[in-house]
Parts: structure tokens; sequence; C-alpha cells
């Protein structure tokens, strides 16, 4: 489905012709000394006839090089200080761009190497970047036919870099199908399907929950935000399971998660003025989890653990739709007084979360996570980058920091925001008849602390708060918000970005 397959290239003569590549794609700070005498020439030659040539990606001709197309894609602003690397990524999509154009079957990808520690992941992420590049989106895959956009990309390099990148970009064409697909063709049962199909044969245990009476019973928040969804059958709610075992002794447990909204009208505090277009994408979170466990089950790293509940739910509204002063009791035994039917993210978290919490209990060294599209505040905070949330367990063991660390060197950059005292207040239900409030009454994007206060919400309504510093079963909890970063480009329809996949990956697999 929409696969890229790249292939690792060893021989430095791979980029004349008669190598089987039909396009040399060169990325690089100076496309004027790469080092490689042919390209040098052909690049001094090309700057005398355009202005381009070192300035924006251009295609040259070049007899000799592996089809005869040169395509030089520099690497704009790499030395300012304020850059990191996405600044390949921006060069390798250009490129890789003019390339598909140029109608480039089988192209070569060289991406000069730079002793800055910024790049030490440049080519990796280049190569991501031809990948978010290429993806076209599931429906007119599936109305027009699937085809690769390239037979393969070769990857000149020196090391194995291929198998990896194939599995990391499976695991993103997973959750970019996922998020970005509309919300009749990805309904919370299609998704739940699309799953297992994608499962199959990979060693991943995955249980679908369907059944409504179980699904009031163990996620009763998220069945109140499904309960209007009910009454239409190809609407109603999933919670898909899904657990990845390494070989070996398990040293540390992951919990994932994930928020996936099918569609969300608001609910009852329905959004108006055209406020609802682009809503499809609100199931970001369970789209990037669900993508972070392929790409674990073809990597199979050792030693972990990693448990995902997806929570996938229409948020509808009709007669049936639950409305804000209801009182409904979390699965962790928490009574919450809904506040806002359109802050009905943290309702679906708060239940998987307390599912997973019960299964951190006995689990060796578990760090817990939320995923999710969650706030318009995070945005407006922001911009286009992903914001953490962590409680002081996980701050203690620098689970956030070392989440930040890797998403900057693999071009997936976090903001870390801190959970304060505020925050707990503004979750008090001023009635006293619950134990807290969902949320406040107004748009998050205009109020005080609206990506932070949700974690508040999340650790007290799924019971994680229980599991402090103090505690005897401690348990370090990171709230990812995306909502900034799950999509680029158009603000409703923009292409899903698979983010934070990369980051969390090599967070769980990288030993700092
Ligand atoms: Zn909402």
């Amino acid at each position: 489905m929409g696969q890229v397959n790249f292939i690792d290239v060893r021989d430095d003569d791979a980029i004349f012709e008669g190598s089987g590549w039909d396009a040399l794609v060169v990325v690089a700070s100076d496309v004027m000394q790469t080092g490689v005498d042919e390209i040098s020439l052909l690049a001094d030659h090309g700057v005398k006839i355009d202005n381009r040539v070192g300035r924006s990606a251009t295609m040259l001709f070049a007899p000799g090089l592996a089809g005869g197309r040169l395509i030089l894609s520099p690497v704009l602003n790499s030395q300012d200080d304020v850059e990191d690397v996405r600044v390949f990524a921006d060069a390798a999509r250009a490129g890789i761009a003019l390339a598909l154009q140029a109608g480039a079957k089988r192209p070569l990808l060289l991406v000069a190497k730079e002793s800055d520690t910024r790049y030490q992941f440049s080519a990796e992420v280049a190569a991501l970047a031809c990948g978010q590049e290429l993806w076209q989106a599931l429906e007119s895959r599936e109305a027009k036919g699937d085809k690769p956009a390239f037979e393969s990309i070769g990857l000149l390099c020196s090391s194995d870099m291929s198998q990896s990148l194939n599995a990391l970009e499976a695991g993103r064409i997973l959750a970019r199908d996922l998020c970005g697909t509309e919300p009749e063709r990805m309904s919370a049962a299609a998704f739940a399907d699309y799953c297992v199909a994608a499962y199959q044969d990979s060693g991943l245990k995955v249980c679908v929950i369907e059944d409504r009476d179980v699904l009031e019973r163990d996620y009763p928040l998220l069945s109140a935000v499904g309960r209007s969804s009910f009454a239409v059958s190809r609407h109603q709610p999933r919670v898909v399971k899904l657990e990845y075992v390494g070989e070996g002794e398990i040293e540390r447990t992951y919990f994932f998660a994930g928020k996936g909204v099918i569609y969300d009208t608001g609910g009852a505090d329905i959004k108006v003025a055209g406020g609802m277009a682009g809503m499809s994408r609100d199931k970001g979170g369970a789209a990037a989890v669900a993508g972070l466990m392929k790409t674990l089950s073809m990597l199979k790293p050792k030693g972990i653990r990693v448990v995902s509940e997806l929570g996938l739910v229409r948020n509808s509204i009709g007669s049936e739709a639950f409305v804000t002063d209801e009182i409904i009791t979390s699965h962790a035994g928490v009574r919450v007084r809904i506040g806002n039917t359109d802050a009905e993210g943290r309702l679906v978290l708060a239940d998987l979360l307390s599912h997973l919490r019960i299964k951190a209990e006995k689990a060796v060294k578990p760090e817990l996570f939320s995923v999710a599209t969650l706030t318009g505040h995070v945005v407006r905070c922001y911009g286009g980058y992903t914001a953490t949330v962590e409680n002081s367990v996980a701050k203690l063991s620098g689970v956030a920091s070392s989440i930040a660390s890797q998403g900057e060197s693999w071009g997936e950059p976090v903001e870390q925001s801190v959970l304060r005292r505020d925050d707990y207040a503004k979750i008090v239900d001023p009635s006293g008849a619950a134990d807290i409030l969902s949320s406040n009454n107004g748009p998050s994007s205009v109020t005080a602390r609206g990506h932070q206060y949700p974690a508040a919400f999340l650790l007290k309504a799924s019971g994680l708060s229980e599991h402090g510093v103090q505690s005897e079963k401690p348990m370090a909890y990171v709230h990812v918000d995306i909502a900034g970063s799950a999509t680029e480009g158009h603000p409703l329809y923009g292409k899903p970005t698979a983010t934070p996949l990369v980051g969390l990956y090599k967070h769980m697999t990288v030993k700092s």
C-alpha cells in the first residue's frame, strides 16, 4: 500500500550511466563542492546558464551519469544557528519532486555528509522526507490505482540504512492512511479493520472491542462521547488493543493511548461557523500509535514490551448525544462532570489510560503516554510543533527531554511544556457534586494553559495521579499533543505527517 522501497547502494560508481539508476539527486549544502569531480564539473557548467543552480532544485543534462539526469538540490541556510535537520528534509523533498516530474523511475539519492552534530542523521531524514513528499491520499490511491511513485529509491550510503528506513516509512504510511482519510471510508470499524489487515503475520497481539455492553462497562467516558453514534451501526465505536513483546528479558515497558476521534462535530457543543471542516483528522494520535506498532513489528527491538490502546469513536450529534453538566464515572471510578462536549478527546484517553495503568502496575519500568490531536491551544501556542506535558515521575527520569532530543535529531522537533498546580485548579468542579470538571466552556485557543491543563485532567480521571513520585508504584506519564504537527500545509486538508512516530521509536530503542 503506497509503499516506498529504499535500497542501500554501497558502490560509489552507481552514480554513473549503466548502473540501473535513472536520475542522480544530490542533496548538499554546497552542490558545487560535493567532492565528486563529475558533479562539480556539471554544476560549474550549469551555473553559467542558470542562476538557480545552487539556489533551488534544478536538473541538468548529465551525459555519463545515471539516467543522464543530475538533480542538484541545495540545502539552504544550513549554517544558520536557528536551523535544524529539517533543512535537509526540505531539500530532499524538492529534489525528489523534481525527479518524479522528470519521469524518473529509479532515482539515486546522494546526501553530502556534514560534521555538524545537528545533521548527524541528515541522510536518514532526507530519505524519510522523500517518503513524506511522495505519499498520496488513500482515497485517491483506491480510486485511481495504488502505484508507487518510484520502483525504488537508492540511498548512496556507507552503512545499513534501508531496513530501518523502510520499516519507519511503512509505519508512517499506515499512520498517514489512518489519519488522513475521510470519515466514512475510515470509520471506527474501518480503522480497526485497516489495522488488523496491516498487522497480519506481524507477530503483534491484536484485539478489537466492538460490543456495546463491553464498551459501556469498560470505557464509560469513551462511550459517552460515542453515545449518539451507536444509533448508526457504521458509526459505532471501537477500541483496538495492541501488544508487542520483544525478544529477551524485558527491561522497559511502554504504554500508549491514542486518540482516534473519527469525526468531531463537537457534539452538542457543536462546531459552528465552518469550524467543523477538517475534523476527520482528529484521529492522528491513534494513527501515529498504530504506525509505531507497525514499525516495532518489523524492526523487532529486543528487551522492550509495548502495549497500546486506540480509542476510535465518532463525536456525533443527535437526540442521544451526551451534554454538558452530565456527571459520568470514568473507568478509574472518578466522577467527571462534562464541561464541554467538544473537549471529547480527553474523555476517550482517560479510560484508555486507566486500563493501561492497571497493566503498568505489574510491568517492568513502565512509561505511559497519551498521543492526541487534543487542543487548538497548542497550535496557537507553538504553531506546527508537538508539545509534551509530563508528570513529575517522567520529569525526574527525563522522558520528555529524551523524546525532544530524538525529535530534534530526526526532524520532529518538540516543545516541552510544564505541568503546574494551576492546571489542577482548572479541573475543580465548582458545584462540588463531581470529583472533577472535564473542561472549561470556551475554545481552548483562548484559554490560558489550554494545552497544559488537560494533562492534569488525564492524570486525575485515569487514576494515574495516584502514581506520583511519593507513591508505592510511581509511573512516568507524558501527554503528547500533536494538534499542530499531525498535518502540514493546508489547515483543513493538509498532508498527515505521522509525527511523532520517529521520535517515539527512537526514544524507546536508543539507549542514552
Ligand atoms: Zn472536540
